[in-house]
Formats: structure tokens, C-alpha cells, sequence
């Protein structure tokens, strides 16, 4: 067999520990890459083709003339890949490749991130393109960007091609670097509750939080709410109480993702709770994007033994992330399960997030 005619590779998702919404306002965020992922079976092809299976779905592209807004659907992730690629220079071909995923699509887990990062090693692996990974961190942000229509940043994509096991990833959205920080949980576990609600990017309010950042940071006379060093004069200055609460998060969120770093590297894993709950609070109380499902999984969780926990994502649906001691898991579950029952809501469903390895090939 010729190890370039195919082959198969898997990008992990991710959930991102703590810096929600810090990302479009170039502060930081510190996510961690999942077990779970999306593995590509790819096989080159010579007529210009990318056929895409994936579930019983399957797709033809035509790579001539491939461009923003020409695929709909989720092969517009694949395709839009292959697009960007060429858009950037790389020469890729046709293939065919089949998606096996073993995510939750529309969890807030990065599902389509850990698509589009499997289909860019695949095809550069595939056409013998030497790609350094940063490069494929935007390609595939172009592809999310302008090919699916997602507003998004840098953030999963990063996470998926650049995480290593038992580590986070530190991200600076402003400059594009990042660095490792060791992520040892040793007798503390997360869970992720999918809380059952599905998120969209695009119903208006995700853009709306956008807008009005940019226009506090207008107000503010800074680049972007990443900049802002005085807090509590800068609120001050801001007249509208709605932005004043999203600068209050904002700020705060930054300091949150820089206490966690620091409480990772002194080893303080269960003191990381904390952070995670008043970050919670704070995209609840000041962000007001979490939704019922998210806090009533807080709020049991930590009354069940958590040590903290929050939402992720953008908002309105997807789901959180606890921290709990190993053996404090089945009463946090029940505890949650117990909360959801009260409510006549469906039982959510349990993913344990251990730190694990960015995309990789695996034959
Ligand atoms: P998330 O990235 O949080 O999972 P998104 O809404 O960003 O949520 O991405 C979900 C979309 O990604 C799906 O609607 C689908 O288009 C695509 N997708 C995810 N997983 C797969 C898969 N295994 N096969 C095909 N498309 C997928
Ligand atoms: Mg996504």
C-alpha cells in the first residue's frame, strides 16, 4: 500500500475550561482536546472529486470552482476546507473521505471543528503538503468562517490540531500564540452534562453579545475589551447598564482564565471549582447567555459534591462542565438527574472530558 494514496487520521473535540466569550474581545481562553473525535478514513482520487459519507450521508463536491456559499449543509465544513486550502495555497486534490464520529454534534463540544481538522490533515497528508499547524488552524477557521457561515474565532480549531494529553491549551486570541499548561486532574475528573438543549450561532443573540462589545470597546476608546486595564473606571464611563454588565464579564473572565493557569501550574486542581462557577455566575448574571437547563446542572451538581462547574459555549444550549472528585461522580449524576426529574425535563446525557492528544494520524 502507498502510505500517501490513504490512510486515516482523528481530531479530537474539545470543551474549553474557562474564557467564554473572550475570544471575539482577543483575550484568552484555555481549552482541552476530548478522547472523543472524528475519525477520516481518506482515499485520493484523481478526478477532482471530494465524495463525503459520513452517517449514511454521502456527498460529491466538485473542487473546480469551489467557493463561499457554493455547498450547503454539513459538507460545507469538508468542502470548505478543501477550499481554503486552495485559497491559501495549498494543492490538494479529490479523495474520498468517510466520517466516523464518536461527538455529539451541536453539544458545544466542537464537532464541527474536529470535522474540519480531520479532513485538513487528511487531504495535506493525502497530497504530500507539508502544512505547519498554525496554518491549518486558519485554514480551518476559513472554511468554518466563510464556507459554513459560522461567525466563530480560533478557538476549537486550535484546540483540535495543537492540545496534547493531560494538558491545556493557553490561547491568546489577539496574537494567535499559545502555550501548554499541564492539566493533571489526578483524583478529580470532568464531566460534561449535555444539557439537551441545541444551541444556534446563528438565531441573532450571539451576534448581538458581538455587537455590543465592539461598541463598548468603541465607547472605551480601546482596540477591544481585552484591553481594558481599569475596570471599575471604565465602567464609569459606560452609561448603558447592559454594557457595563458585558464589560464587567468580559474583564473578569480574562482574570479567571489567568487565576486558572496560575492555580494549574502550583497543582490546585479542586481550587480551579471556584473559578469555574463564578464564571458561570457571571455569564448567567452579567452575560446573560445561559440558559435554564445549564443552571439548574450547576446548581445540583456543586449541592451534589461538585466543586464547581459551568456552561460552555456560546450560550442558549449545548452544555457544562463539572469538576468533582472521582467518588463524589455517581451522587453529582444523580443529583443532577434527581434535578432534572423535578422538572419533568428528559435525563441529560454524560461525557467524562479527559486531557487528551491534538489531531494526529493513526495508519
Ligand atoms: P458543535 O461544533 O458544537 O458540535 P456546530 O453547530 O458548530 O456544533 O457543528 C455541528 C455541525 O457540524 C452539524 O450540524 C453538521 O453540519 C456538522 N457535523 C458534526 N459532526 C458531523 C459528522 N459526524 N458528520 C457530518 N457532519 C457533522
Ligand atoms: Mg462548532
Amino acid at each position: 500500500m502507498n502510505g500517501t494514496t490513504r490512510g486515516t487520521w482523528h481530531a479530537p473535540g474539545r470543551v474549553n475550561l474557562i474564557g467564554e466569550h473572550t475570544d471575539y474581545n482577543e483575550g484568552l481562553v484555555l481549552p482541552f482536546a476530548l478522547a472523543q473525535g472524528i475519525t477520516v478514513e481518506g482515499e485520493r482520487r484523481d478526478d477532482g472529486l471530494l465524495e463525503l459519507h459520513s452517517g449514511g450521508q454521502r456527498e460529491a463536491v466538485e473542487l473546480e470552482g469551489l467557493a463561499p456559499g457554493k455547498v450547503k449543509g454539513w459538507a460545507a465544513y469538508p468542502a470548505g476546507v478543501a477550499g481554503a486550502l486552495a485559497e491559501a495555497g495549498y494543492l490538494v486534490g479529490g479523495a474520498t473521505l468517510r466520517f466516523a464520529s464518536d461527538l455529539p454534534s451541536g453539544a458545544g463540544l466542537s464537532s464541527s471543528a474536529a470535522l474540519e481538522c480531520a479532513t485538513a490533515l487528511a487531504l495535506t497528508d493525502l497530497y504530500e503538503v507539508k502544512a505547519d499547524r498554525r496554518d491549518l488552524v486558519r485554514v480551518a477557521q476559513r472554511a468554518e468562517n466563510a464556507y459554513a457561515g459560522v461567525p466563530s474565532g480560533i478557538l476549537d480549531q486550535s484546540a483540535s490540531l495543537l492540545c496534547e494529553a493531560d494538558h491545556a491549551l493557553l490561547l491568546d486570541c489577539r496574537s494567535g500564540m499559545s502555550s501548554r499548561v499541564p492539566l493533571n486532574l489526578g483524583d478529580h475528573r470532568v464531566l460534561v452534562i449535555d444539557t439537551g438543549v441545541r444551541h444556534s450561532l446563528d438565531d441573532g443573540r450571539y451576534a448581538e453579545r458581538r455587537a455590543e462589545c465592539e461598541e463598548a470597546a468603541r465607547l472605551l476608546g480601546v482596540p477591544a475589551l481585552r484591553d481594558v486595564k481599569d475596570l471599575a473606571g471604565s465602567l464609569s464611563l459606560l452609561v448603558d447598564p447592559v454594557l457595563r454588565r458585558r464589560v464587567q464579564h468580559v474583564v473578569t473572565e480574562n482574570h479567571r482564565v489567568e487565576a486558572t493557569v496560575g492555580l494549574l501550574r502550583a497543582g490546585a486542581v479542586p481550587e480551579m471549582g471556584a473559578m469555574l462557577t463564578a464564571s458561570h455566575l457571571s455569564l448567567r448574571d452579567l452575560y446573560q447567555v445561559s440558559w435554564p437547563q445549564a443552571d439548574v446542572a450547576v446548581e445540583a451538581a456543586v449541592k451534589g459534591g461538585a466543586r464547581g462547574g459551568r456552561m460552555i459555549g456560546g450560550g442558549f444550549g449545548g452544555s457544562v462542565i463539572v469538576l468533582a472528585h472521582r467518588e463524589r461522580l455517581p451522587a453529582v449524576r444523580q443529583a443532577v438527574d434527581a434535578a432534572y426529574a423535578a422538572r419533568s425535563w428528559r435525563p441529560p446525557a454524560y461525557l467524562e472530558a479527559v486531557p487528551s492528544p491534538g489531531a494526529s494520524r493513526l495508519s
